[in-house]
């Protein structure tokens, strides 16, 4: 059931953090990796993978660039099964201290990305009657979060989007599920922010007594694409230590 072999996946932010090791995991897994960053390092990360995978440098925010890059893969390798909406940021300020264009730079990132390639690729796996799409989520899109306001906004919107689509693709063979990760051991994670006295701090409210590492979220994010998890839609996979639960 968790074999990816002929299938091809699109991962934004597969340059690093968690969405490398997706891309590492699918990779060994059998599938065809097209990647997408704003960091060139993703050409370096994609063609270590296998030498049929895509590299696509862009930010995900930008409309025209997502349309082109879904329909030049689409070109190229004939199909997309799998979409992994990764990329994200997660900009610090109190409440009262956010500036506009920070929480819209987070919007931006964090939903208008994801919503525009789920919109894209969502079409061609419309055609193809069948599709996977995962979107990244957060604990922070259930639980508050001190000093992530336009954080926790976008990733509660990403659950919501998340719904709507499970809704309106299931009939046509697509699954539309999020992950909900708790601190995870990446640059964006562990870190600054969570390093130091605050992460300890927060260490000693996760059940588990540790943050997350990628390849936990990897595997989380495995499941959901496989032959396994056909009747899993609309779903977040809280994959937190046991934190929400307490
Ligand atoms: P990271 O910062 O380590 O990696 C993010 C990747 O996305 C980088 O390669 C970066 O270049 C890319 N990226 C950022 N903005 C982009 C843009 N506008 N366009 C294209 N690419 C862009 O982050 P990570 O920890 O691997 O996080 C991945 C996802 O998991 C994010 O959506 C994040 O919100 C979510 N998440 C992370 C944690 C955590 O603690 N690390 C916890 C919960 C959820």
């Amino acid at each position: 059931a968790y074999n990816l072999e002929g299938q091809v996946a699109l991962i934004t932010g597969g340059a690093s953090g968690i969405g490398k090791c997706i891309a590492e995991l699918f990779a060994e897994r059998g599938a065809t990796l097209i990647l997408v960053d704003k960091s060139e390092a993703v050409h370096e990360t994609a063609r270590s993978l296998g030498e049929n995978n895509l590299a696509w440098v862009a930010d995900v925010a930008d409309e025209a660039s997502a349309q082109q890059i879904v329909a030049d893969s689409v070109q190229k390798l004939g199909r997309i099964d799998i979409l992994v909406n990764n990329a994200g940021i997660g900009p610090l300020a109190k409440s009262e201290e956010t500036p506009a264009d920070l929480w819209d730079i987070t919007m931006a990132v964090n939903l208008r990305g994801p919503f525009l390639y789920a919109r894209e690729v969502g079409k061609q796996m419309l055609r193809q009657k069948s599709g996977r799409i995962v979107n990244l989520a957060s604990q922070a899109a259930l639980v508050a979060l001190d000093g992530h306001l336009a954080y926790c906004a976008s990733k509660a919107g990403v659950l919501g989007m998340t719904r709507v689509m499970a809704m309106e693709w299931g009939p046509e063979g697509i699954t539309v599920n999020a992950i909900s990760p708790t601190v995870v051991e990446t640059e964006l994670g562990a870190g600054g922010y969570w390093s130091g006295e605050t992460g300890a701090n927060f260490k000693a409210k996760v059940p588990a007594r540790r943050f997350a590492q990628p390849e936990e979220i990897a595997h989380s994010a495995l499941y959901l694409v496989s032959g396994a998890a056909g009747m899993v839609n609309g779903e977040n996979l809280v994959v937190d230590g046991g934190y929400t639960a307490t």
